[in-house]
């Protein structure tokens, strides 16, 4: 066997005659390893040896296929990354999305509320026209409304809001005016 490959060059010469093979070596010490390969030949034949090798590892492998619009795509997605706007436009169009979506949330809780706090003025109606009596003699707030007829007056007025409220409850809730107990 006189395969160069498995003698090997000079210890201090086989990486830069890797590197000046593959026009990686520093242009000053391109010289020195040229002229010790034209005197030495176990580096020239390690040398042609390598070489050959290498060439037909590099005919050998397969090359990468990348698909044929690949660097049309990648182009425009770097141009759609760096263009100014890009970014603030996608992180509006987020921030937009998220605000509708916590709007249609609190739209949600909020009607709901109404329709509740609707729901208990309808019931707080029922009980003032039912149970007057029975609250005029117990509720420890009366006082505040007066004596007598002033009583009544303000008992009235208070029995029109919650009607009203109870009326609107009821429309929102089936969609036809008119006293409905709450369902
Ligand atoms: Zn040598």
């Amino acid at each position: 066997m006189n395969d160069p490959t498995l003698i090997g060059p000079c210890a201090d010469y086989e990486h830069d005659i890797v590197e000046l093979q593959e026009g990686g070596l520093p242009a000053d010490r391109v010289p020195a390893v040229r002229s010790h390969l034209e005197h030495c030949r176990r580096c020239r034949d390690w040398a042609a040896a390598f070489a050959m090798v290498d060439a037909r590892l590099a005919a050998g492998l397969p090359m990468p296929a990348l698909s044929p619009d690949f660097d049309a795509r990648l182009r425009e997605r770097i141009a759609a990354l760096a263009a100014p706007g890009a970014r603030a436009e996608l992180r509006t169009r987020l921030e937009l999305e998220h605000d509708s979506v916590v709007e249609s949330l609190v739209h949600t809780a909020r009607r709901r509320a109404v329709l509740g706090g609707l729901g208990s003025a309808a019931l707080a109606f029922c009980l003032v026209t039912a149970g007057r009596d029975l609250i005029a003699e117990g509720a420890s707030w009366l006082p505040a409304l007066g004596e007598g007829p002033e009583r009544w007056a303000a008992f009235g007025a208070l029995g029109a809001v919650i009607a009203v409220a109870a009326l609107a409850w009821s429309a929102a809730r089936s969609g036809v005016a008119g006293l409905a107990w709450p369902r």
